[in-house]
């Protein structure tokens, strides 16, 4: 076994496998209202080069965690026996889902059963008419039904992800989270960045962690939770006394590169060590030409050895990758 290590000694455990770039949504942060040009089918992985990819991460690289996400994992047909090889590979990885949860109320008890340990479902608000206005479709009774799916079949603790947007849903932030607090969905905010396809985001534009816990601290007393935040991108913090826990994804504005440990793989087998690289490692061309596991696995350890120290959103020459968000896999 050899570690994904990079040169700034950080070594990537986690790893996010994009099943798919398209979405059933359309939440204007991260796609323009047509859509995308999808991918074609054809360079999308298929079930068995997943799996296969997914396994010599497992057991040759060291990755921990597998997250399935997108674009919107739950619309690829074979997700369910992705999870469950996933979840029958030695060492267990532990599994995930990052979804908007359409779907999920149908899917969560077969998910669960698969081997699925945990979702995280994406809501922005608890008002429907912002629901339809951030993703332009008028599907909120859905995620309801899906989060509470979800917690019935074990797939918890459940986690509710947020993006606040100026003048649209960022006076929300303390009703979404009392919402949270009732069914006992742990909340956590995620600023908002610049990977959008329409690169529309500007930093004045983009609601701060500051502005959050200003806006909690209202209604709520917080106060930093005790475990140290490691390579965990969420600062959390206990809710009037705990042991609720609200988080605060401050990527841009406190970013977390320094303990990194994360790496991922795109729909069409692209490994990116960082969601802003500018560069990618074709392991689908290489594994469709008939590289063997430790050939991919040695292509793996080149990419993840090249990661840069930091995001450097904040530096003059930053460029936001050519993929949106969708197409990397958040
Ligand atoms: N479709 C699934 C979902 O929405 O959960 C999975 C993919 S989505 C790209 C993953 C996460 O990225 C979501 O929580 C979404 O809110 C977040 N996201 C998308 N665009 C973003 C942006 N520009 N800045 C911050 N987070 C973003
Ligand atoms: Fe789809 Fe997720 Fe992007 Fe929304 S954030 S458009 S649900 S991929």
């Amino acid at each position: 076994m050899q570690p994904l290590s990079d040169a700034y000694g950080r070594v990537a455990t986690d790893l996010r496998v994009s099943l798919t770039d398209r979405c059933n949504l359309r939440c204007t942060y991260c796609m323009p209202e047509e859509g995308l040009d999808w991918l074609p089918l054809e360079s999308q992985l298929t079930d068995d080069e997943v799996v296969r990819l997914i396994t010599v991460a497992v057991e040759r690289l060291g990755v921990r965690e597998v997250r399935f996400t997108g674009g919107e994992p739950l619309v690829r047909r074979g997700l369910v026996d992705i999870v469950r090889r996933t979840a029958a590979l030695e060492p267990r990885p532990e599994t995930s889902l990052t979804t908007n949860a359409l779907g999920l109320a149908r899917t969560a008890a077969a998910l669960a059963e698969a081997g699925l340990d945990r979702v995280n479902v994406s809501l922005d608000t608890i008002r429907s008419e912002t629901f339809h206005e951030i993703t332009r479709r008028d599907r909120f009774a859905d995620v309801v039904a899906g989060l509470e799916a979800a917690q019935a079949a074990g797939l918890g603790p459940v986690k509710v992800n947020a993006v606040l947007l100026r003048g649209v849903n960022d006076d929300q932030a303390p009703d979404l989270l009392g919402w949270c607090l009732e069914r006992g969905y742990e909340l956590r905010f995620i600023e908002q960045m610049p990977l959008d396809a329409q690169h529309g985001w500007t930093r004045e534009g983009m609601v701060t962690a500051d502005e959050i816990l200003a806006a909690l601290e209202q209604h709520h007393v917080l106060v930093p939770a005790v475990e140290p935040r490691g390579s965990a991108p969420a600062e959390l913090f206990l809710v009037d006394g705990g042991p609720a826990t609200v988080g605060i994804i401050a990527s841009v504005t406190r970013p977390f590169c320094g303990a990194c440990d994360r790496v991922r793989l795109t729909a069409d087998g692209q490994v990116r060590n960082c969601l802003f690289a500018r560069e990618e490692s074709d392991l689908r061309s290489a594994m469709r030409a008939g590289a063997t596991d430790d050939e991919l696995a040695q292509r793996w350890l080149t990419a993840m050895a090249g990661k840069l120290p930091g995001h450097g959103i904040d530096d003059p020459t930053f460029l936001q990758p050519d993929r949106p968000m969708s197409a990397i896999g958040g």
